[in-house]
């Protein structure tokens, strides 16, 4: 149990309570927010200082077989960049895929105290999940890739919608995931397989025969829906990166109608031109669709220069994308239920497309009409490491800065592109909802992101200063679960967060048919596939309609 706490004179930024910057007590009992505490609680006083939730990262590749893959290929970024160890925390290595250690703590240092991996395969989870048990001080939990999953596809395509509800619940309890995750959602099993390429609109059918990745889509968004997950599918849109792909981006969120639905690294989403050559700026028509639906949260994978490692379940973008990489790439199958490609990249001011890249984020963040449905994140290591998020929050700060940043970029891509002309700074509030709240509150996660009574005491404290940059990155104190982990810049302690995970119900019928198809088509036996408890260590379930 962490002792009790009061935490007084500093400026409180709680948008979910509708706080903005009041001077207010924060007290701090058994992990939790409360409303009062005793007078022998510990105090810390916060004066000339910004108190906010522990941020939320609604998307990043921390673990699993696809990040250890990647660094595996990058043992440079390791030597380069050592994690050390202090009294009370171990060491570990960096770059941007660090390890499972250095990922914990890095994360805490900037006070964020929850992170999602977005793209585990099935048959990775139990990777994950021990990875998970190495990740210190943050709470987390991942998103089950299943739109290349064939024994799924086959039932959209036979239209046997109760086995595919059945199905899907069942998958999503054998890995402990939270929530489905889609990734080039029939694109990759043609691209594997015999047609050996990928389907270039959501509307094409990626088999001999009759399945569209607009299906797969629809299928999954009313399951999900219908089963009420506490976040919706998690969507990476058909053709990521390819020029003109704001079509299938805005088709894609069309499809849903008013169902919820997550569109992730909505930037690389965004472009307009002709296939093959450079794109342009597509972020207007795609912020002015997402303003106008409520249903449609998103987050944006913001570019940001410098070194990177693309990793995706998007097989056939690593593919195409290996010529520009640093020399370094690699393709992995992963069965019948996913594929994966790895490449350390480097974004560079000077190339047209990088620069677009990084402008189209920043249109979409400055052209959000609701910051509650906007989510600040990277893709880390996609678009850049997390370690770049208080940057971030500095250009989205700072329009001075940002004005400067654009003297150094490549200046034809800012002419088809409308970023010189906005002139909005985000304020601290707006800050607070898309680093935590907005997130928090899109995952269903009702104690993360705000500091009301009854949420969890996960607590930054960041010094008050003019450079946005240096304030996010050194924050004063860091609380978890009412632990002062960080105070004054230092670790104080450490600790291990819990993972979040979904029961949705289902019938064990559906189990009849999967058991022929495991012997048919996968390396491991039925029984040994889905995840025991032993591996979840500390976890929590959070309720869907039907668990
Ligand atoms: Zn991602």
């Amino acid at each position: 149990m962490s002792a009790s706490m009061r935490i007084v004179n500093g400026q409180v930024y709680d948008p979910k309570n509708n706080i903005d910057g009041e001077v207010k007590e924060i007290c701090v009992e058994d992990g939790k927010i409360v409303d009062s505490v005793s007078d022998e609680a510990t105090i810390i006083d916060a004066k000339g200082m910004v108190i906010m939730a522990g941020g939320v990262d609604i998307h990043c590749h921390i673990a699993g077989p696809k990040v250890n893959l990647a660094r595996k290929l990058t043992p440079e970024a390791r030597r380069h960049d050592p994690h050390p160890s202090t009294p009370f925390t171990r060491s570990g290595s960096g770059g941007t895929t660090p390890s499972t250690f250095a990922a914990g703590y890095r994360y805490a240092t900037l006070g964020y105290t929850t992170a999602m991996e977005a793209a585990v395969s099935p048959i990775g989870a139990r990777h994950v999940l021990e990875e998970f048990e190495d990740t210190p001080i943050i709470d987390k939990g991942f998103y089950v890739l299943l739109g290349n999953n064939i024994f799924l596809h086959n039932l959209i395509r036979e239209k046997r919608i109760e086995e595919f509800d059945q199905a899907v619940a069942w998958w999503v309890n054998a890995t402990k995931a939270y929530t489905v995750k889609l990734v080039n959602p029939g694109g990759d099993e043609p691209w594997k397989g015999k047609r050996n390429s990928n389907v270039s609109n959501i509307d094409e059918k990626s088999d001999d025969d009759t399945l569209s990745p607009r299906q797969i889509i629809e299928a999954f968004i009313k399951t999900v829906n219908k089963q009420g997950y506490p976040h919706p599918p998690h969507i990476h849109c058909n053709n990521l990166g390819h020029s003109g792909n704001y079509i299938t981006t805005l088709e894609t969120m069309k499809t849903a109608g008013d169902l919820r639905a997550h569109i992730a690294h909505i930037q690389f989403h965004s472009y307009g031109g002709e296939v093959g050559k450079n794109p342009i700026s597509k972020a207007a028509e795609i912020a002015e669709y997402v303003n106008n639906h409520p249903n449609i949260t998103c987050d944006v994978g913001q570019v940001m220069f410098g070194d990177s490692t693309i990793m995706t379940a998007d097989a056939p973008l690593a593919y195409v994308l290996k010529g520009h990489s640093k020399g370094k790439w690699v393709n992995a199958d992963t069965e019948c239920e996913s594929g994966c490609g790895i490449l350390p990249f480097a974004y560079q001011e000077h190339i047209y497309v990088h620069t677009l890249q990084w402008a189209i984020g920043l249109e979409l963040f400055l052209l959000s009409e609701d910051p509650w449905r906007i989510v600040l994140s990277t893709d880390h290591p996609n678009g850049g490491s997390f370690m770049a998020y208080p940057k971030l929050i500095k250009l989205l700060m700072d329009e001075k800065f940002r004005r400067e940043e654009m003297k150094r970029v490549n200046q034809k891509a800012l002419l088809n592109c409308s970023l010189p002309e906005l002139k909005r700074e985000y304020t601290l509030s707006e800050i607070a909802i898309i680093t935590r709240a907005g997130p928090a509150r899109a995952l269903g996660l009702e104690t993360k992101g705000h500091l009301g009574v009854g949420a969890d005491a996960d607590i930054t404290i960041y010094d008050l200063m003019d450079d946005k940059e240096l304030m996010f990155s050194t924050p004063r104190y860091v609380i978890k679960s009412g632990n002062t982990m960080i105070a004054n810049h230092e670790f104080k302690t450490d600790s291990k967060g819990k993972v979040y995970h979904i029961t949705p119900d289902y019938d064990n019928k559906i189990e009849e048919s999967l058991k022929p198809f495991f012997e048919d088509y996968y390396s491991i036996e039925f029984s040994n596939y889905p995840v025991d408890d032993r591996y979840l260590h500390q976890h929590e379930i959070i309720k869907t309609k039907t668990s």
